[in-house]
């Protein structure tokens, strides 16, 4: 069967086609600037096999996206299937399930009120997600959709992980609790080292690292704790966003210059993280990693704050799971730098890891050495292809 996976955002529309008889990947595509007129670029994309197409067309809204999508998916020249009716599912992604939804979920009315009913939570990205369910709906009525949810796999999490310390009427009232994302690739690559070591009954720490980057702690492949919280602004320092502070810091900056609440949330958001602590350097680790390795105090200061919070948290969650088997890394940064790597592993010998310099530096799937206690891995996530894995179980569970 071959099944769509969807990622919608508020302008923009990421796609894959999988066929999922043999996992292979078909076609991947982009569209972006849904919505906007009197723009010059090119804003849709798409490559199948050796085969890429780009193009310029405004677009009014995301049905229209959607029939763009067919319409090459099903080009005769470029596209990788005859017609519609050879994608057989459409496996979506959305942000915020809330406490609502544990797992993925096969598409029915009650299905787009909880993402409705969970907006408040995730504000950017459930409307953009819902908006792309509704819109692939009326181009493909008949065709099964599943929703695979960024909170789900750490809905696990127990109470004492989740529950924040302030008054305990905004849990019940407001909902207010760490909920974890980046959930289908923590589920994905937890699952794919599982597989990998033969072996259910692991501890271990996934280490999500891209543009947004999370960790997470897993046991026996349970979601025990996770790095980001109601919000994914938790946690570690990423491209653009803080993660922990502490948040008497929102109000002492608010207070001296004249900011809401929104312009501070916006500040921790886009103008912190890598390109807040070096000043305006870059959100990218590549020029990061670069600069600090040129001896550019900004980029010292901003991967050392960087990793010194990656091996806190590495400290904290062999704590909370009382043993350490595995520390995995995953993610644009976590699958490519061995620099990130080896800064973040520095002095955890003590808690069994031996980093292989050479396995790190020539990115092998095993960068631990044979004696090392805990085994390390680098890891690619897919979250497409997780996503799909997850559709074709709901979809063949119908028949
Ligand atoms: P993601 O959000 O997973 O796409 O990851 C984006 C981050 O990965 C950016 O900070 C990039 O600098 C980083 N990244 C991507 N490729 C590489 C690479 N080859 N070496 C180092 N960092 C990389």
């Amino acid at each position: 069967m071959n099944i769509l996976v969807i990622n919608a955002g508020s302008s923009s529309l990421k796609y894959q086609l999988i066929d999922m008889d043999n996992e292979a990947l078909l076609a991947k595509g982009l569209v972006e600037r849904i919505g906007f007129t009197g723009f010059d670029s090119d804003n849709f994309s798409q490559k199948v096999g050796d085969k890429k197409v780009s193009l310029h067309k405004e677009l009014k809204n995301h049905k229209e996206a959607f029939e763009l999508v067919i319409k090459e998916l099903t080009d005769p020249e470029m596209g990788a299937i005859k017609d519609m009716s050879s994608i057989g599912a459409v496996g979506h992604r959305v942000l915020h399930g809330g406490a609502d939804f544990t797992q993925s979920v096969l598409i029915a009315d009650d299905v787009l009120k909880a993402i409705e009913d969970n907006i408040p939570l995730g504000p950017l990205h459930n409307p953009a997600n819902l908006t792309g369910i509704l819109a692939c709906r009326e181009i493909m009525p008949d065709v099964p959709m599943v929703a695979v949810f960024d909170t789900a796999f750490h809905q696990t999490m127990p109470r004492r992980a989740y529950l924040y310390g302030i008054d305990y009427k905004y849990y019940e009232t407001l909902k207010i609790r760490r909920y974890g994302f980046h959930g289908t690739s923590h589920r994905f690559v937890s699952a794919e080292v599982a597989k990998m070591l033969g072996r259910n009954d692991l501890k271990m720490v996934i280490c999500h690292l891209g543009n947004g980057s999370s960790m997470s702690a897993v046991v026996n492949g349970k979601c025990i704790d996770t790095s980001m919280g109601l919000t994914p602004l938790e946690g570690l320092l990423m491209g653009t966003r803080s993660g922990d502070l502490d948040p008497a810091v929102i109000g002492f900056v608010a207070e001296r210059e004249g900011k809401s609440a929104s312009e501070m949330i916006t500040m921790l958001n886009k103008s912190s993280g890598f390109i807040g602590l070096s000043g305006g350097l870059s959100n990218d680790w590549r020029d990061i990693i670069a600069a600090a390795k040129a001896g550019d105090e900004r980029g010292k200061r901003t991967a050392e704050v960087w990793s010194y919070r990656i091996r806190k948290y590495i400290g904290a969650y062999a704590a909370a799971m009382n043993g350490l088997d595995v520390v995995v890394f995953t993610a644009g940064i976590g699958e490519n730098s061995s620099d990130a790597r080896r800064l973040a592993l520095e002095d955890t010998q003590w808690l069994g890891i031996e980093l292989d310099e050479k396995r790190n530096a020539a990115n092998e799937t095993v960068i631990s050495t044979d004696n090392s206690k805990v085994k390390v891995l680098v890891v690619p996530t897919n979250e497409e292809l997780a996503i799909a894995r997850d559709t074709l179980e709901i979809v063949s569970a119908l028949k």
